[in-house]
């Protein structure tokens, strides 16, 4: 399996986010991506620095304002207010009639969807080193036509078009998959992390040549919470294009295999040319997050039928958050795929 990677990812340290009314440590820190990557070398993958294709693919899917304000935040926050204090919005808007405002604290509001994503003086560098190692792995999929694996951190499936959220910036997903439907007549996206990937929904909402399937923890009552929902199928072109499927909150195997199997048949009837894989580990039993109870055997059971669809893939990093066997569980899964 070739392994993508950038240790410029590592300049974002994710500090702490609001939880149940708290301020508490992220979990999303720069152990996890050392961790993951430890087990991959010591199993002998091959791992491929990063290339830089500049901001062409991040505009392919992201808000030019947006990418803008990532770039420039904390600069004109720490210019504005006393001392290099992380980012964090008083307020968001809401309804249609909310305007864009200039001043920082309210830009902040607009381009955030909750206290989850802390921008500080590394971010934009970390996010735009993920985004670069997401299509340099598509890149080397379209070259090879076999799987790769993009180790990206911060993760990308809950950034919308011109919205940060949930430990994510830039959809790393979504800049992969829109490389390869430039290639590729049909392209789908298959999102495994307990988390709804509400950003990548977004983003290929009303596209026809984009699937999107998602398997999660039912939202109703888990993160993120609005999105998510079966009745969510797509606008427009793109009617049909979209595929939720969520298990019940704190499932174990059973219920997170069975809703995969639905998520795979819906990839199947649409026939892709090209997969992009969202691989959050945060179901795992041990995950310190992730609040569900998918086992090692699950994970292994994913694997193999996502592998059985023998697509060209691209396998992007989610979540999945620091245990001691962090590395091992990515490792065992990527085993799986041929390359
Ligand atoms: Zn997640």
């Amino acid at each position: 399996m070739r392994i993508i990677w950038s240790p410029v990812q590592l300049d974002h340290d994710g500090g702490s986010f609001v939880e149940r009314g708290r301020f508490v440590r992220s979990p999303e820190i720069p152990a996890r991506p050392a961790a993951i990557l430890k087990s991959l070398q010591s199993r002998g993958h091959p791992v491929q620095a990063a290339k830089d294709f500049g901001r062409a693919p991040i505009l392919a899917v992201h808000d030019a304002d947006y990418v803008d304000f990532l770039v420039q935040a904390h600069a004109k926050w720490t210019s504005t207010f006393d001392g290099d204090q992380p980012l964090f919005p008083n307020v968001h808007p809401r309804g249609p009639d909310a305007l864009k405002p200039s001043g920082p604290v309210g830009l902040l509001g607009w381009h955030t969807g909750d206290m989850a994503c802390e921008i500080n003086e590394g971010t934009w560098r970390a996010a735009n080193a993920a985004a670069q190692t997401a299509a340099t792995a598509a890149e080397c999929v379209m070259a090879t036509g076999e799987a790769a694996y993009a180790l990206c951190r911060p993760p990308g499936h809950h950034a919308g078009r011109d919205r940060a959220m949930g430990f994510c910036y830039l959809n790393n997903a979504a800049i992969a998959a829109q490389m390869l439907s430039e290639r590729y007549d049909r392209v789908a996206i298959l999102d495994i992390d307990v988390h709804h990937g509400n950003g990548t929904q977004e983003i290929f909402y009303d596209r026809g040549d984009v699937f999107f399937a998602s398997i999660h923890g039912d939202p109703s009552e888990f993160y993120p919470y609005f999105w998510g929902y079966p009745q969510q199928t797509g606008s427009g072109e793109g009617v049909g294009k979209t595929l939720n499927v969520a298990f019940p909150f704190g499932s174990a195997d059973g219920p997170y295999l069975d809703a995969l199997d639905k998520a795979i048949e819906g990839v199947g009837i649409f026939a892709p040319q090209a997969l992009v894989l969202s691989l959050g580990t945060d179901a795992f039993v041990d995950d310190p997050h992730g609040m569900h109870n998918v086992s090692a055997a699950g994970f292994e059971a994913a694997a193999k039928r996502i592998a059985g669809l023998n697509l060209p893939t691209v396998i992007i990093q989610e979540g999945g958050y620091p245990f001691p066997g962090l590395g091992d569980l990515v490792s065992d899964f990527l085993g799986f795929f041929a390359a």
